[in-house]
């Protein structure tokens, strides 16, 4: 990291990308100190070397530059930490990795190069992690060196040196984007907004403000937006009247976009380009194995839209949209049976996501519960009629049962017992999917070890 050599630089939080952050602050030249609240963090971090301050009194900050703190850390809501309130006490910024990078890399200079490097950051509700891992697989399957960071791969300042023409593709949550203090990609994306970790921010509007940081005046020379809400419809039109007007690539799924400038969307399983009221590019995503649904269409025009804004042919983009295998727990298809598919969309924590994971299959198996979210699951409704029964997990499955009016379903609790039901039961054609609508935190440490379980009790009745 370059522009702190010499400062004293303060790191929160001591896990994978908090010591990365450390490393890369002392590899340019700052002198750190790094605080955790866990015991098994900060032995982590003197095993590599990296000092240890008790950041949580503003007595802490005599000679410290900035604060750089990590993503599980609450800068706001529902408390800011004790030691980012200290930082503000002794008047020292706060920053995070992505500010740094920023910073860092905007300061690099890159003269040797004959293709700059670009930045292509990805953010939104839903669709970042798979948007941004089809971008990437997009980019190297058609021989432009890439790299992935921030919430998805690894840590921002963990990534090697870039290479010549390379492309770094960041997954940015609205907790990073609110915080950092340098925001510059080349090109940055929004894929959708719904009123998922409304929790964390000041309401509605301060999760869109959170997202919005990215599209900032003089921000990204390019700027891809789903315009299926109405913040994202209200961002395109704003940037797009306030400079050139290809600035902006309006993405949708569903709606055929009519509009002067450069569009991408998908219809009844068409991803079409227009651009100046002219179709450019047309293709099938119906049988496009790992990107199954709407909504996957929707992540497919975004990941269109920014391999097009870098330079790259329909005919090459087309073929890598043809082999991106998928990330396991979204929409991972993990087994077929006499009939039978079996889909993995643990990652669908929350009811905007299980509707979109039901809307893509005809007749489904539902594995589903778990710790609920705010906002309750009224809004599944039109896609329940999709569900042929549901086999409801979780410690509070049968509260949960009963908010799915019109639905059969069974009380399972257990994965086990609800991956052997749903397997007795499924007819040819079914689609077993576990889209839980849930968070994971009652059962499991996390959604990933939810996938994990279901696959394993899958496969172990294959
Ligand atoms: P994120 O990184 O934003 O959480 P993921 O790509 O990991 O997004 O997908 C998370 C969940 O959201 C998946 O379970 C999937 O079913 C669902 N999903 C994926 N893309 C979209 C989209 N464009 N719109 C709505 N839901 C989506």
């Amino acid at each position: 990291v370059r522009g702190h050599e010499g400062q004293t630089i303060a790191v929160l939080g001591l896990g994978r990308s908090g010591r990365a952050t450390a490393a890369a602050l002392k590899a340019g030249g700052a002198d750190v100190v790094a605080w955790d609240d866990g015991p098994s963090g900060r032995e982590a971090a003197e095993a590599e070397g990296i000092e240890l301050r008790d950041l949580t009194r503003a007595s802490a900050y005599e000679g410290v530059s900035l604060l750089v703190t990590s993503p599980g850390i609450a800068h706001l809501y529902p408390a800011p930490h004790a030691a980012i309130q200290a930082a503000w006490e002794a008047g020292v910024p706060v920053d995070n990795d992505i500010g740094l990078f920023f910073r860092s890399f905007a300061a690099e200079g890159f003269e040797e190069f004959d293709t700059l490097p670009r930045v292509v950051a990805v953010t939104g509700s839903n669709g970042k992690s798979t948007t941004s891992a089809l971008i990437h697989h997009i980019l190297v399957e058609n021989g432009r060196p890439a790299q992935l960071a921030g919430n998805i791969g690894r840590g921002v300042l963990d990534l090697d040196p870039p290479q010549d023409g390379e492309v770094v593709v960041l997954e940015l949550s609205s907790y990073q984007t609110e915080l950092a203090r340098a925001l510059t990609p080349d090109v940055a994306v929004l894929t959708n907004l719904s009123p998922d970790h409304l929790d964390r921010h000041a309401g509605p509007g301060g999760y869109f403000a959170a997202k919005r940081r990215l599209f900032a005046e003089g921000g990204p020379d390019r700027a891809v937006i789903g315009v299926d809400e109405n913040e994202g419809r209200f961002l395109a039109n704003q940037l797009a009247t306030a400079a050139a007007d290809d600035r902006v690539i309006a993405i949708s799924s569903g709606r055929k976009l009519q509009g002067p400038g450069w569009n991408v969307f998908a219809r009844k399983g068409f991803l079409s380009e227009w651009r100046k009221g002219r179709q450019v590019a047309s293709v099938d995503l119906r049988d496009v194995p790992g990107l199954p649904g709407a909504h996957n269409h929707q992540n497919a025009c975004a990941a269109w839209a920014v391999a097009r804004s870098l330079g790259l042919g329909p005919r090459g983009i087309e073929a890598a949209l043809r082999s991106y295998p998928g990330l396991p727990h979204r929409s991972q298809r993990v087994a077929e049976k006499d009939g039978v598919a079996f889909v993995n969309d643990s990652k669908a924590t929350n009811v905007d996501s299980a509707a979109k994971a039901l809307a893509a299959f005809p007749r489904i198996r539902w594995i589903c519960g778990g710790l609920e979210k705010e906002g309750g699951l009224a809004s599944l409704a039109p896609q329940l009629s999709h569900v042929a029964k549901a086999y409801v997990i979780g410690r509070e499955a049968e509260a949960f049962a009963l908010k799915l009016p019109g639905v059969e379903a069974e009380i399972c609790g257990a994965m086990a017992v609800a991956v052997a039901r749903a397997m007795e039961e499924a007819e040819p054609g079914d689609t077993v999917l576990l889209a839980p609508a849930a968070a994971s935190f009652d059962q499991y440490d996390n959604f990933e070890k939810r996938g994990e379980d279901f696959v394993a009790e899958v496969r172990a009745r294959l």
